[in-house]
């Protein structure tokens, strides 16, 4: 899979579908940066709440991959609403909210951190990487891109000099 292909909107497919699809494309770009980034996962587990779609033991993270449209990416172009039978969408959708926040207070509960990915973002390898990794205190070197600010940025980037171990 190339880490370019974009998240393209899924919208439509999923019109059809189930709200949660499993192995869907933005999960798929997840999982692959993630691996990427050498971190070790395991996918769906069922047993928690919400059946994450990404779980990560050695972090305690939770990661769930969300469609804009379903789960209603707050400020997001995708998270649209149809016009015909609003009524029962915006139900719908007040459902899916409400799991949603369900499953992540479970999930805290729990130990776990929750971490959401929204499918307009799971293209961004960067961006997928640095919010898992922030799910968890311990700062840990990754090798991504060399940071776009000399320096710091949030502490991430290792020093200069020293390689990186993969
Ligand atoms: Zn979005």
């Amino acid at each position: 899979m190339s880490e370019d292909e974009p998240a393209v909107p899924l919208v439509r497919a999923r019109l059809m579908g189930r709200v949660r699809q499993k192995n869907s494309a933005p999960e798929l770009l997840v999982r692959s940066a993630l691996h990427r980034a050498g971190f070790r996962f395991r996918l769906h587990r069922r047993d928690l709440p919400g059946t994450p779609d990404i779980v990560l033991p050695a972090r305690s993270a939770a990661v769930f991959v969300h469609g804009c449209f379903w789960h209603r990416h707050p400020g997001c172009r995708r998270t649209t609403t149809p016009k015909t039978r609003a009524d029962f969408w915006n139900a719908k959708f007040a459902r899916n909210i409400e799991r949603d926040a369900a499953a992540i207070a479970a999930l805290e509960e729990q130990g776990w951190t929750p971490v959401v990915i929204w499918e307009c973002e799971a293209g961004d390898a960067e961006l997928v990487v640095s919010r898992v990794a922030r799910s968890d205190a311990e700062v840990r070197r990754l090798p991504l891109s060399p940071p776009a600010e000399p320096g710091r940025d949030r502490g991430r980037p290792p020093p200069r000099g020293r390689a990186v171990a993969d």
